[in-house]
């Protein structure tokens, strides 16, 4: 069986052609899912016999909802969700005045390794697919009964490590058949992977590139970040400096701020050296502490200090807002409780 998500417009209108039905039926099709009927024998324009071959050959790959968390500030949802093959991932929704954002899972798992991040603790199970990613929109958009407008692929997984699955879902929800969420309403975050990212590059899309850098030293980088064994960060700077000339995006560089290890004034400097000439925005995040680690964050003064050598240096940044810290919205850290709690129960 194969889930129609992973299917595009012009894929399921030739499989209509093949299979004998009309061309036009494709986009019946797609129009129904993306309003959410989920089942294709509630399609009421379908023919029977359609309905048929398409529930014989295809599944809807909407994944179950297990658990639903609600901030206590009321504007973040975290959301568990089950696929057909029993794979969980997590998915966030935020709301803000200026409209909905998810952040979507694009893998199971990861193996990126990154120290201070609860997703990466089992390694990766698998990739997701681009239509696994699409779901995780249109389940969400169903419960939330609000459209979704803006997308960050910051959820568990290394989006460049699942390159074209990735691409195929920023391609896919720009659709106007299906979600139409414009490139400038997605941002990808990536730990790094320097050749993916000229790849990426030469692709044009108008979508933001978020790095997660959160050091400013190969010896720092090193400490809480494996792939930093395998690009240092000069080469990851010219790669994104590449990325700006071809696509005239401004980066966004994370910093995750954590007490003792990257938060002294003399990474701040660093920080302020290596990214002054680049057209970029610096999100400094206080670490979430997670429980398999002992990371801890700055307190809020060293933040600030950190925050005004970058102002010293002319580089725009700001300070996240901690949303959602209350219901472990951190990366991977509802997934990582949620099997604990199964471990205790079993
Ligand atoms: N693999 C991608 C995207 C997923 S992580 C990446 O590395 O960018 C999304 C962001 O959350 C990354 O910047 C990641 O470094 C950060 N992150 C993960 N765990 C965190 C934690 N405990 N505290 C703060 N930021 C965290």
């Amino acid at each position: 069986m194969i889930n129609i998500l992973d299917f595009d417009l012009a894929a399921l209108k030739n499989w209509m052609k093949e299979n004998g039905e009309k061309e036009f039926r494709a986009k019946q099709v797609f129009n129904w899912i993306y309003n959410e009927v989920w089942d294709f024998y509630n399609m009421n324009n379908i023919p029977k016999s359609t309905k048929d071959k398409l529930n014989s050959f295809f599944y809807i790959g909407i994944p179950e909802l297990l658990e639903v968390y609600d901030s206590e500030d009321n504007n973040t949802k975290k959301f568990l969700y089950r696929y057909k093959d029993g794979s969980i991932i997590e998915c966030v929704a935020m709301e803000y005045t200026y409209g909905n954002s998810i952040c979507v899972s694009t893998q199971v798992g990861c193996k990126m390794g990154c120290k201070f991040c609860a997703s990466t603790i089992g390694g990766i199970i698998r990739n997701l697919t681009a239509g696994e990613i699409t779901a995780q929109i249109l389940k969400t958009q169903s419960i939330i009964h609000k459209r979704i407008s803006n997308v960050v692929l910051m959820g568990s997984g290394e989006p460049l490590d699942n390159y074209e699955n990735v691409i195929a879902f920023i391609n896919d929800i720009n659709n106007d058949y299906s979600l139409n969420i414009g490139q400038r309403h997605i941002t990808l975050s990536t730990c790094g992977i320097v050749p993916k990212i000229y790849d990426l590059a030469d692709l044009k899309l108008q979508i933001t590139l978020a790095i997660s850098l959160h050091a400013s030293s190969d010896e720092e980088r090193k400490k809480i970040m494996p792939i930093a064994n395998k690009y240092n960060i000069q080469e990851l700077i010219k790669a994104c400096t590449y990325y700006i000339s071809k696509t005239n995006r401004r980066i966004t560089f994370e910093y995750a701020l954590v007490k003792g290890i990257n938060d002294n004034e003399d990474s701040a400097r660093k920080l302020g050296e290596l990214l002054k000439n680049i057209l970029c925005h610096v999100n400094l995040i206080p670490v979430n502490t997670v429980t398999e680690n002992n990371f801890k964050k700055p307190s809020k003064e060293n933040i600030k200090i950190f925050s005004n050598i970058l102002n010293d240096f002319g580089i725009n940044n700001t300070i996240r807002r901690e949303m959602g810290s209350d219901i472990n919205a951190a990366c991977g850290q509802l997934r990582r409780s949620y099997a604990k709690s199964i471990e205790k129960r079993c």
